[in-house]
């Protein structure tokens, strides 16, 4: 009788370590452990997978200036690289859409598809485009930062424009809804943002300013960090 208990006393402990031994992996390795909200207030940037897409490029100039001696692409390239250095020294992953001179895209997709493909391919937390804004009107001055849809991209929109706007010390447009391609669909919170006007010759000059370019690159990191420290829980994708 004693022994035949311990044999059943065998069989139950090794049934026990095979079983939590087999589970764990499943845990994990995704299943439940993704369905359990992570608290983002303390990860901060930290492994967060940022796209930041800075507009135009190559032949594609965007906006030229009121002068006609400087053009978007350029200015937004160098605040996109600046803000890259933010980013991965504050531990985030970065991916750029271009870091050169060039506009990204393949004989098979165009440069608003290849921006979406490789925001989507990248499975990114968050999607930053960088724009300069102009109007006929050469009065207007300013920023504004645009979002579609979700109302995290609202909130990551909100959080940008307060804190580029605070950096810059510029007009403040505030956040509007616009179905910019790349906005419509990219599948994570994302924002495009109008960091002023090249057609006003005022701000023209402030935009083609190093200085100037790396306080805007400030402003969206901070409001970048900002969008997370306040995010309390994050949903599971
Ligand atoms: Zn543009």
């Amino acid at each position: 009788m004693k022994l035949r208990s311990s044999i059943w006393a065998t069989i139950l402990l090794l049934g026990i370590y095979f079983f939590s031994g087999g589970t764990g992996d499943t845990l994990a390795g995704g299943g439940l452990a993704d369905l359990t909200p992570t608290r983002t207030k303390t990860d901060g940037l930290k492994g967060k997978v940022i796209v930041i897409d800075p507009g135009h490029g190559g032949y594609n100039a965007g906006a030229v200036g009121a002068s006609g001696k400087t053009w978007e692409k350029t200015n937004v390239l160098f605040i996109a690289k600046d803000l890259k250095t933010m980013l991965e020294a504050a531990g985030a992953t970065v991916v750029m859409t271009r870091e050169t001179d060039i506009s990204p895209e393949s004989k098979t997709r165009n440069q608003l598809e290849t921006r979406v493909d490789i925001a989507n391919q990248a499975k990114a937390d968050l999607f930053v485009s960088i724009h300069n804004d102009a109007n006929k009107d050469r009065t207007i001055v300013g920023t504004t930062t645009y979002y579609y849809g979700s109302a995290q991209s609202r909130r990551l929109a909100e959080s940008v424009q307060k804190s580029l706007v605070a950096a810059l010390g510029s007009r403040d447009h505030g956040v509007k809804s616009s179905p910019y391609y790349v906005l419509r669909h990219t599948k994570m919170p994302a924002i495009l943002v109008e960091v002023g006007f090249i057609s006003n010759f005022w701000e023209e000059k402030r935009l083609a300013d190093p200085a100037y370019r790396y306080r805007a690159s400030q402003g969206i990191f901070e409001g970048i960090k900002q969008y997370f420290s306040s995010s309390s829980f994050e949903t599971p994708r």
